[in-house]
């Protein structure tokens, strides 16, 4: 059985910037699970995987405009502590924080905390970036009717309600 639209298609990865460091993989967890044709991943992603079947194997390199988007010098800003979703005892460079705004909590990464205030940076942690993926297929199967309602994979690696 092959990737195509209304499969359940699940993956291992490994991410890395390319030509550089690894940013990221699943290699502690299960497999990433995703239904097909319904954009739960990237797009650029999810046409490299169509076709495959499991034990297929594939890298995939996404410049920035087709993964997360460029980065953004203005997406760097003071804010004030207190404005930081929870309390924390001591901020560092590159924690994850959210800060709660106007339109409710936004993810940010800390750049560097100040007394009362702190910077942070509102870019994707991958804003700027191209990313190349190592991706192995290890199952296709046909989605249910409930996942195709909800538009999501359940299960293993796919979503939980
Ligand atoms: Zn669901």
């Amino acid at each position: 059985m092959q990737a195509e639209n209304n499969k359940v298609v699940s993956f291992n990865y490994i991410l890395r910037e390319a030509g550089g460091e690894e940013l990221e993989n699943n290699r502690e967890s299960i497999p990433i699970a995703y239904l097909h044709g319904h954009n739960n991943i990237l797009s650029g992603l999810e046409e490299a995987l169509t076709g495959l079947k499991a034990g297929d194997t594939t890298q995939v390199t996404l410049p920035p405009e087709r993964a997360y988007g460029p980065y953004n010098e203005i997406g760097r800003k003071q804010v004030p502590i207190k404005t930081l979703e929870k309390k924390y005892k001591r901020l560092l460079p590159g924690m994850f924080v959210r800060v709660v705004g106007q339109k409710g909590p936004v993810n940010a990464t800390v750049i560097k905390p100040g007394k009362f205030m702190v910077e942070v940076d509102f870019n994707h942690p991958f804003a700027g970036k191209t990313l190349e993926f190592d991706i192995e297929v290890t199952n296709v199967r046909d989605a249910t009717p409930e996942e195709i309602a909800h538009r999501h994979a359940h299960g293993d690696g796919g979503h939980h309600h």
